[in-house]
């Protein structure tokens, strides 16, 4: 049986980094930046105020102090939003707010707590500043030719902002991959329709719909499959273009059997069982040039199976470099015992307070319990060889919430 590590090895070798596409700016928060982003002007591109106050020439008012003010003559005044025809000449200033381009013979602005109105077109400076003095020259932010975003950086909001002040609003991102989901189980109802006895309702289409989203891919479809390999089939002939399949239920021991026939009649299965917990019982294959996971019907063995197998391999394909959520140092509340062999990963709620990370376990290890997967905002690491965490110890967690 593989280890987790190794599972995820295989399958990340096995996915490709999805085509380059051009999104508008509006739609590419979340995506990875496919080509560097190369200032092709100066950001400012002309010099301005970067206060309010008086634009001014710093040798004119060196000597300037509130018992013996200079007192400079205003030209007249700058707004932004318009280029300026003004020059100031030795003993001259001009009124400027904030953002207005810098009056050609200005060097600095003496801002309105050092200068006062004096009379019409006079202005009162009551301190010296140095040369620059709030000014923002061109190429303050960026000089024209830098590499302002590198390529494979991922768009987070200020870097979409970035890209906007360079004046962009289309940028050239991987695409998002497109992935189906499979939820067999005759049992299945949808949420929302009527109920027989014996039924229940589909947690996994939902929450593989929404882990799907949270990790940037594309829903291509979802469909509730019935328990027969000719079902199973039909669905998996059926699918809408993806470059993925998502298939819960059916792959555990016993009831595996007519998944992977029908899914190594049409493709290969690479392997069929990894050493963790929950999650364990998942199956990775090939179907058609498409991938093909094959998660427990638990739904915490559903939501774990993606979250530790299949989030990685979407995040490559976005085209990551980091494909795997953060995993953090707390300390544990409380002694957890474990069986030696799989690598477990247990529901847990992890505050950050003053002192650091502090993690307790919550719910019970039973894969059925969705409750305690709710209200966990992170899973404890407990690695394969671990068969006791005392309390007071420092585990690693993994971090689940994006909210
Ligand atoms: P399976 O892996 O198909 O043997 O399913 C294991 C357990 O998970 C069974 O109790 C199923 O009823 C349950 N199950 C399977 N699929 C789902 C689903 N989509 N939503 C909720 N429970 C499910
Ligand atoms: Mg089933």
């Amino acid at each position: 049986m593989l280890t987790l590590d190794q599972a995820r090895q295989r399958i990340l070798d096995a996915v490709t980094v999805c085509p380059v596409v051009e999104v508008s700016l509006a739609s590419a928060r979340g995506l990875v930046l496919a080509e560097a982003a190369i200032a092709d002007e100066p950001i400012p591109n002309f010099a301005h105020a970067g206060a309010e106050g008086y634009a001014v020439r710093a040798e004119d008012i060196t000597d300037a102090s509130p018992d013996d003010p200079d007192y400079l003559t205003v030209i007249g005044t700058a707004r932004p939003g318009a280029a300026t025809a003004l020059v100031v000449q030795p003993g001259e200033a001009v009124r400027v707010y904030t953002g207005a381009s810098l009056p050609d013979g200005a060097n600095a602005i003496v801002k309105l707590e050092f200068a006062r109105p004096a009379g019409p077109d006079m202005v009162e400076v009551d301190h010296a500043v140095p040369r620059g003095q709030y000014v923002k020259p061109v190429g303050n932010d960026v000089a024209s030719g830098t590499v302002v975003l590198p390529a494979e950086m991922p768009l987070t909001a200020a870097a979409i902002g970035m890209l906007a002040a360079m004046g962009r609003n289309r940028v050239k991102v991987h695409r998002r991959p497109r992935i189906a989901v499979l939820s067999t189980g005759d049992e299945l109802v949808r949420p929302g329709e009527k109920r027989k006895d014996g039924q229940i309702y589909d947690t996994n289409s939902e929450a593989l719909a929404a882990q799907i989203a949270e990790a940037g891919g594309e829903l291509a479809s979802s469909v509730l499959v019935r328990d027969t390999a000719p079902a199973l089939r039909s669905a998996l002939m059926e699918l809408p273009p993806c470059e993925a399949v998502v298939c819960s239920g059916g792959v555990s021991v016993g009831d595996f059997d007519y998944v992977r026939d029908v899914v190594g009649q049409l493709g290969d299965v690479e392997f069929d069982q990894v050493a963790m917990r929950p999650g364990g019982p998942f199956a990775f294959g090939t179907l058609d040039g498409r991938l093909f996971y094959g998660l427990p019907g638990s739904p915490v063995g559903s939501y774990a199976a993606f979250e530790l197998l299949v989030r990685p391999a979407v995040r490559k394909m976005l085209g990551f470099s980091r494909v795997l959520r953060p995993e953090v140092c707390a300390t544990l509340d409380e002694r957890l015992t474990h069986t030696r062999g799989r690598r477990e990963y247990m529901r847990a709620q992890t505050v950050f307070g003053p002192e650091g990370a502090v993690v307790r376990v919550i719910g019970d290890h039973d894969n059925a319990i969705m409750s305690s997967m709710a209200l966990a905002n992170s899973l404890v690491v407990v690695p394969e060889d671990t068969a006791e965490l005392p309390a007071g110890s420092t585990v690693r967690v993994l971090w689940l919430s994006e909210l």
